[in-house]
């Protein structure tokens, strides 16, 4: 039997074909990332979890209480890995980019600066991430910010309600663009960023934070 098959956790249909992206992302990058990566940080969490107490956790709990413990770190880092890249393919739409608008729109130029500086911060985080990790645009306490987080790092483990995610191990970008990182995260930005998908977040998180209430 596959052994991702065998869960308890699964890995996602991607939400658009393998060729989708191409050419900011070829369909050769999207086969490994999706196909080899990701299935791989389910396929190591689910061997991980196996007879443990995580095992019939939803993985976003599985997330919280792992996040910041050395004893459980290595579940952290499966947990967070399968559960970042889900979130990233939904970031991403062929044909996307452009600009946001509405609500989300406003708070850009509101709390950062508008969109130009925005989007210069956002493209300068990412690039500067030192080594392996993600650039989040999250919301914390009511703020928009932008984070970038090494290795797994994720906001739903600070407490943020994450936006939108840009990865940038190099397994992200290298069978296309070599060493050249900046080239990838411009071009994922100004064409594939999905500004609904992150206006929809934004809506989730704080229709989730009034039930909370
Ligand atoms: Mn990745």
């Amino acid at each position: 039997m596959d052994k991702v098959a065998a869960g308890p956790f699964q890995l996602p249909a991607l939400p658009w074909d393998e060729s989708a992206l191409d050419p900011v992302i070829s369909a050769r990058t999207i086969s490994f990332h999706y196909g080899k990566h990701h299935r791989a940080y389910v396929q190591k969490l689910n061997e991980l979890v196996r007879g443990t107490r995580y095992e019939s956790m939803p993985l976003e709990r599985v997330i919280a209480e792992t996040a910041g413990h050395p004893d459980s770190q290595k579940i952290f880092n499966q947990a967070a890995q399968a559960w970042n890249h889900t979130f990233f393919w939904s970031c991403l739409r062929p044909r996307a980019g452009g600009k946001p608008s509405g609500k989300l729109a406003s708070r850009i130029d509101a709390e950062l600066g508008g969109f130009d500086e925005f989007r210069e911060a956002f493209i300068k985080a990412a690039v500067e991430c030192f080594g392996s990790g993600w650039a989040w645009l999250a919301e914390r306490n009511g703020r928009l910010e932008i984070v970038a987080m090494p290795n797994a790092g994720t906001p739903l483990a600070t407490g943020a309600t994450p936006l939108l995610a840009l990865d940038v191990w190099e397994h992200a970008y290298y069978l296309d663009y070599q060493n050249e990182r900046p080239k990838f995260v411009t071009a994922a930005f100004d064409k594939l960023l999905d500004w609904n998908f992150a206006a929809e977040q934004l809506e989730k998180g704080h229709s989730q934070s009034r039930k909370a209430a």
